[in-house]
């Protein structure tokens, strides 16, 4: 069975466990944890980053810290996977659900200006937060959507956790990575994800306030010094000392893993080039995606393709059922028409697409495709 996406664990990842063990600093406190933190805020561009016990505690967080309670409304996008929206309904919040554009498969920028321009003009009330996903390693277009929040005073939180190490090409991100374009970034470390630690997650800022504060209450809001004094409810929300020794070896190969992907995606498409009834994924202008998973969409529901594909030793999955669609949204707004994401996750696949996929493998792949849409 060639697997969708496995972990890539043959660098210094044994060697920095190891090391833990023998000095025993297997828990929430030791070097590896501030060493991991300087070097993910070093690769991604930002000043502050603070190690969490996974990506849906790091949202959950940066919803805590943007001061979202019971009542308060979250724009999140409507395609995404579910834990982008949970945690608005760990804070008692109301989610606002936006479709995508197929352009990056990403929340469409023009639903969302309109709404806060349309409160604005009515004197409603505004959200709290946008919640910003970055799916399947695309870059959302965020920057009419920044320019709102800014406007209106609304916080912009990016949900990065799919794309770690993409990156804006041109306007006015041009260089910079996705998750430091928000007053907070969050970043998934799970087994799937294009590193990971296990299970973790990280949440960044330019705000060095914001970071110490999430630190704090990630550490159950325990006061500095010796007593046990707690000023406020807190989360047992840290990364391990262990999961951050895998995190360290392995952003120092994440570079290496994100140009197997592209390359992974390039051969993909150049295989894929006219063949009736799959379409290619979006190669969006003024962006480079990391392609995190390679995804393509059929002419056909996705059921069929995947238990053919299945047969022939290829695993793949579908892509996220739009939230719209699931008991937790019945009743929520929805911007758009839901339409796209509801295309998306009717007809999308991803296929096998991980860093250690070799040529071979990948060409059976190719074969296999071919050979269902016979
Ligand atoms: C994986 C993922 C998360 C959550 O990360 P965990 O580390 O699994 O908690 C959040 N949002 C999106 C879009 C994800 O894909």
């Amino acid at each position: 069975m060639i697997a969708l996406a496995e972990p890539n664990l043959s660098g210094n990842e044994s060697e920095y466990i190891r090391q833990c063990m023998d000095t025993n600093f297997v828990s929430s406190v030791g070097p590896f944890v501030p060493r991991f933190e300087e070097a993910f805020a070093q690769f991604v561009g930002t000043p502050h980053a603070v190690a969490v016990s996974n990506g849906t505690a790091a949202i959950h967080m940066a919803l805590i810290l943007a001061g979202v309670g019971p009542g308060d409304e979250v724009i999140v996008s409507d395609f995404t996977f579910a834990a982008s929206g949970n945690p608005i309904f760990y804070q008692g919040g109301t989610p606002i659900l936006v479709d995508s554009e197929f352009d990056t498969w990403n929340l469409e920028p023009g639903l969302v200006v309109e709404e806060l321009d349309r409160r604005a003009r009515l004197g409603l009330r505004m959200p709290k937060v946008v919640l910003a996903v970055h799916i399947l390693g695309y870059p959302a277009r965020i920057e009419a959507i920044a320019d709102a929040c800014d406007r209106h005073g609304v916080w912009l939180i990016e949900d990065a956790a799919e794309a770690l190490g993409a990156r804006y090409t041109d306007g006015p991100y041009k260089g910079r990575q996705v998750g430091t374009i928000g007053r907070i970034g969050c970043f998934s470390f799970n087994g799937n994800k294009i590193m990971t630690t296990g299970g973790g997650g990280m949440l960044v800022s330019s705000d060095a306030a914001l970071a110490q504060r999430a630190k704090y209450l990630i550490t159950q809001a325990k006061l500095p010094g010796y007593a046990y004094f707690h000023n406020e409810v807190g989360y047992n929300y840290r990364l391990t000392n262990l999961a951050a020794a895998l995190g360290v070896a392995q952003l120092e190969r994440l570079d290496a893993f994100l140009d197997k992907k592209a390359d992974i995606a390039r051969t993909y498409d150049e295989a894929f080039q006219g063949l009736e009834g799959l379409r290619c994924p979006p190669r969006p202008t003024g962006l480079t995606p990391t392609f995190w998973l390679y995804s393509v969409m059929f002419s056909r529901p996705w059921e069929q393709p995947l238990e053919q594909l299945l047969k022939r030793g290829v695993q793949t999955r579908p892509l996220w059922t739009a939230l719209h669609l699931m008991p937790p949204y019945q009743g929520v707004p929805l911007l758009g028409s839901g339409k796209v994401s509801e295309s998306l996750c009717s007809f999308g696949l991803s296929l096998p697409c991980s860093t250690s996929l070799s040529k071979k493998d990948q060409a059976m792949v190719i074969e296999a495709v071919r050979e269902i849409l016979k």
